[in-house]
């Protein structure tokens, strides 16, 4: 092969690999790296200064408002937490009226054992107050774009169109790229209902502050308060946003916050899932949680606001990996015939109209073969069906997965840019696994019926001396069915991949 750039196909960037990752390390993480970015349509971006303002104005609808419902009704006080949520009901942190409100914070490429790792008090803290489970499964491929619209909609990759960071789409003859806005902003890519607009669709107001995502979906929904993308933004910024948002009158106050951080994976990606660089941003981010469930215990929410902590996927060691080179396997003339190549680091391969795809087929099942321990060769009937990843035109006829410890490249490749830290891998692999954790209402119920014996264990989890409670592994499509569960508004639930009844094993 003679050029990188032919091997790469019309769909592949030159220099991907070290592209994406080097993109991902500057923060063009959706396409809106700088301010005053923002696109002119009637998306509703707020500014602090405008809810400030906002908020003066309502502050007295609110103090009037309530003082009429006192009148009316009485005083209002907290509801039973003994049963799911029915939505709408009010409650009373002791001075402000609050509906249930869903606090959902990712912190991407939060390996699930990083927390084992003593550097994460806060984390640990208030897991053992709430719930944590041993690991979330993230979807295939375990990558941030499907996976956090996976974590949104609760579908796999193959229904909600996001079968890669990058990825030839054959329908509309375009290709789908994470990092630029008229694709990551394109709601004709993005299929499956978010969970922000079955919230909105039940009335309640929602806020997304950088969530991996489009702003509007194809019906036109979008969340009511958004805040793009943006990186290098401190924790503290993202702390304040959080606040400023439940500290709204409540005629203007957020019911679902959803906060994305990517500092870690960043970390994860640059130096690796050992490096110090890694541990001292584990340790930011604790922090992070710490001041956050800090700020929800000085309003006294922590009994109305379940906040839940998740990440995307896994982080694995890449700085000393054995190349597999796909010149060996296909040659200079099979390379030539690749018209695009997705994705990374797995690689979803299409070949031109005219090639005999049979007999490069043949090649790779070959190379597989003879190295099993290395990397898995795919076509769309082949697909293990646990990975969920073969029922969309989007997803290449052909996919090549590496194990973990292989990379797969070309002699004009070869190591060029590698990442010391990677992720895409099998999602059966607990490197690639993600956290869970949640507190509030929802988990001090989930303790109190497991405590009164009204609802017994199972094998769904088990409590440990610290009166931690740790579920057992689950995938991450289950997300959007809890996030709906938590605030009453199941009758308007989109179908999804989550499993009928999941989290009635635990309330
Ligand atoms: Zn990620």
């Amino acid at each position: 092969m003679s050029s990188p750039s032919r091997f790469h196909g019309k769909s592949r960037p030159p220099s991907t690999k070290p592209h994406d990752i080097v993109e991902e390390e500057e923060g063009l993480l959706s396409g809106v790296s700088v301010e005053g970015k923002e696109s002119n349509d009637t998306r509703r971006s707020w500014s602090r200064g405008r809810i400030v303002g906002t908020a003066v104005f309502f502050i007295g609808l609110l103090i009037s408002g309530a003082f009429v419902r006192t009148l009316l009704r009485g005083p209002v006080v907290p509801s039973e937490y003994s049963l799911w949520h029915k939505g709408g009901e009010l409650l009373s942190n002791g001075t402000h009226e609050f509906k249930r409100t869903v606090l959902i914070v990712s912190i991407d490429g939060l390996r699930a054992d990083y927390l084992d790792r003593g550097l994460t008090p806060n984390l640990l803290r208030i897991s053992e107050n709430g719930l944590r489970a041993k690991s979330m499964k993230p979807v295939f491929p375990t990558l941030t774009f499907p996976n956090h619209w996976a974590l949104m909609t609760g579908l796999h990759a193959e229904s909600h169109g996001i079968v890669a960071n990058n990825f030839w789409d054959p329908k509309s003859k375009t290709t789908f790229y994470y990092n630029r806005i008229e694709s990551c902003w394109n709601p004709d890519w993005w299929f499956g209902e978010p969970m922000w607009e079955t919230a909105e669709k039940a009335g309640l107001l929602t806020a997304n502050l950088m969530w991996p995502g489009p702003p509007k979906t194809t019906s036109g929904a979008s969340s009511t308060y958004f805040v793009p993308w943006k990186d290098h933004v401190p924790l503290s910024e993202k702390l304040e946003q959080i606040i400023n948002w439940i500290d709204l009158p409540i005629e203007l106050r957020p019911q679902l916050v959803m906060a994305y951080e990517p500092s870690l994976d960043q970390a994860g990606h640059a130096t690796g899932p050992m490096s110090a660089r890694v541990n001292k941003t584990l340790a930011q981010v604790d922090d992070f949680a710490k001041d956050l469930q800090s700020a929800l215990h000085a309003r006294n929410l922590t009994d109305i606001v379940d906040i839940v902590f998740v990440s995307d996927h896994g982080m694995t060691d890449t700085s000393d990996p054995e190349l597999v080179y796909m010149d060996d396997i296909l040659h200079d003339e099979g390379l030539e015939m690749l018209e695009h190549v997705d994705g990374w680091p797995a690689m979803g391969l299409r070949f031109r109209e005219s090639a005999n795809v049979s007999h490069y087929l043949n090649m790779l099942l070959n190379a597989s073969d003879a190295n099993p321990e290395k990397f898995d060769v795919y076509t769309h009937e082949t697909m293990p069906q646990r990975y969920h990843f073969s029922h969309s035109e989007r997803i290449a006829p052909l996919y090549v997965v590496p194990k973990i410890g292989y990379v797969l490249t070309t002699k004009a490749e070869g190591d060029t840019g590698m990442s010391k830290g990677n992720h895409g891998y099998d999602n059966d692999e607990l490197s690639m696994h993600a956290m869970f954790i949640a507190h509030g209402p929802f988990s001090t119920d989930v303790k109190a019926l497991h405590h009164s014996g009204k609802k017994p264990a199972d094998h769904h989890w088990e409590s440990t001396e610290s009166n931690t409670y740790i579920m057992e592994r689950f995938p991450n499509v289950e997300i959007y069915n809890l996030v709906i569960k938590l605030l009453g508004i199941d009758q308007f639930a989109a179908p999804n991949n989550g499993t009928v009844g999941f989290w009635d094993r635990y309330l």
